[in-house]
């Protein structure tokens, strides 16, 4: 049984921090890697982990800026390696609309939904609407009797902690501190997301598209008052295997 790999390529919520980026997670298995979105900064720091060349699948969870800003760039990238002749395979997006991301030959879209079941490499995925003022798309991958799940954006619900429940990493959005959440804006504060690893029961729960002020270490306190398990605040390049 093979191992697989999340890699935290950007981590904050809104707007990237200087050399930082936002949403963006690589998961590996079986030397095959899949995007988590592709925020703002994402494209320069995934190159520090890998050849952008041999990742062919990005799923886009919804379009908003911090989750989609470097797809552009992404193409460009295909399109300038084809141009020179390297061996690369066209970049597939797997979001809800095709919007701009299908640029054939340099990129294709897949479209997908909730209910939507398919293979991408070694990798089983389900998605699961969420609570958000666009359409928004939480991610499960399994692999090997091993699961990944990413909340995307969104508010808390009990439909979020039963598509998460029991994964081995949970990747879950803290867009505010303990308190000063809105749930109306379609996003989990530090107590939201301490109630949803109750519920959800997690391996390993990753917290991030952070707030880019304050002292992140605060929602790190909150949620290991409340939840008794393994949880790490999100950082570029932060490795973590199952
Ligand atoms: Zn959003």
């Amino acid at each position: 049984m093979g191992n697989v790999r999340v890699t935290v390529i950007g981590e904050s919520g809104g707007a990237p921090l200087a050399g930082g980026a936002t949403s963006c997670y690589m998961v590996e298995a079986e030397d095959h890697a899949v995007l988590l979105d592709i925020g703002s900064g994402a494209m320069s720091l995934v190159q520090k982990v890998r050849p952008f060349d041999s990742i062919d699948d990005v799923i886009i969870s919804h379009f908003h800026g911090d989750h989609v800003a470097d797809a552009g760039v992404a193409v460009y990238s295909r399109l300038i390696a084809m141009q020179l002749g390297r061996p690369v395979n066209p970049l597939i997006f797997h979001a809800v609309e095709k919007r701009e991301l299908e640029m054939p030959p340099y990129s294709h879209a897949a479209i997908i939904d909730e209910g939507t079941e398919e293979r991408i490499g070694p990798f089983s995925v389900s998605y699961m609407r969420t609570i958000h003022p666009v359409p928004c798309l939480a991610v499960r991958l399994s692999c090997d009797g091993k699961s990944i799940v990413y909340t995307a954006d969104g508010a808390f619900s009990d439909r979020i902690a039963a598509f998460a429940s029991s994964s081995d990493i949970l990747i879950a959005e803290c867009s505010f501190y303990p308190g000063i959440g809105n749930r109306d804006a379609g996003h989990m504060d530090a107590y939201d997301v301490a109630k949803l690893a109750v519920a959800a029961s997690p391996g390993k729960l990753v917290v991030s598209h952070l707030p880019i002020y304050g002292n992140r270490e605060e929602i790190l306190c909150c949620i290991k008052e409340r939840w008794k398990g393994e949880v790490l605040l999100a950082r570029p390049f932060l490795e973590i295997e199952v």
